[in-house]
């Protein structure tokens, strides 16, 4: 039998720079699936549909909840995330890595049905980077800007139940470390 695929969960606060550490990633490992995630909210400027995310309504949602079709899901920011199960499951079977980019309690969803998954938390250097990046992302309204600051005060407390913690100060040096986690874990 095929050896199986693991699992990766990478979480950290909105504008930590989790996709853009994770971009890096994916240049230097191949063996991988990255969970496309169903959301209730609006894409931003140059996001695709199926590509960063599924962009679909709250009753397409509540419809896929229903129907058991989400490995997890959870409210974050006034909207509604979700992973669909399948591709998890069938990348899994065939030995490719799956890496699921989700905020906590996604994250302690999946932890608790698959107690193997590695979970890495990406933290900014401080708050102060945190909310420069949101700015500088220039993707966000001031309202939403705020509410995933607050949200980012409680997130980081939750690092110290990751099973890593990478600090994204420089891209690169931050998508070596996340590497070297790949290449050691079972
Ligand atoms: P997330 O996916 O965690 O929400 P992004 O990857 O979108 O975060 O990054 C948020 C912003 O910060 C982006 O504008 C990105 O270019 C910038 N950024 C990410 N990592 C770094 C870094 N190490 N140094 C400086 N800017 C960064
Ligand atoms: P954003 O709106 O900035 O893309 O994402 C907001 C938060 O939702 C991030 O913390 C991201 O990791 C998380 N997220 C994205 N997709 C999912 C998902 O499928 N499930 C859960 N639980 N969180 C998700």
């Amino acid at each position: 039998m095929n050896k199986k695929g693991r699992a990766f969960i990478v979480s950290g606060p909105s504008g930590a720079g989790k996709s853009t550490v994770l971009g890096e990633v994916f240049r230097r490992y191949s063996n991988y699936h990255f969970s496309v995630s169903a959301t209730t909210r609006a894409p931003r400027p140059g996001e695709r549909d199926g590509v960063e995310y599924f962009f679909i309504t709250q009753g397409q949602f509540d419809e896929m909840v229903e129907k058991g079709q989400f490995l997890e899901h959870a409210r974050y920011a006034k909207c509604s995330y979700g992973t669909p199960r399948g591709p998890v499951e069938e990348k899994l079977a065939e030995g490719v890595d799956v890496f699921l980019d989700i905020e906590i309690q996604g994250a302690r969803q999946i932890k608790a049905a698959m107690p193997e998954a590695i979970s890495i938390f990406i933290a900014p250097p401080s708050l102060e980077t945190l909310e420069a990046r949101l700015r500088g992302r220039a993707t966000d309204s001031e309202e939403k800007i705020r509410l995933r600051l607050e949200t980012a005060r409680n997130e980081l407390a939750e690092a110290v139940h990751y099973d890593h913690v990478v600090v994204n100060d420089d891209y690169k040096r931050a998508a070596g470390e996340i590497l070297d986690i790949i290449n050691n874990a079972l």
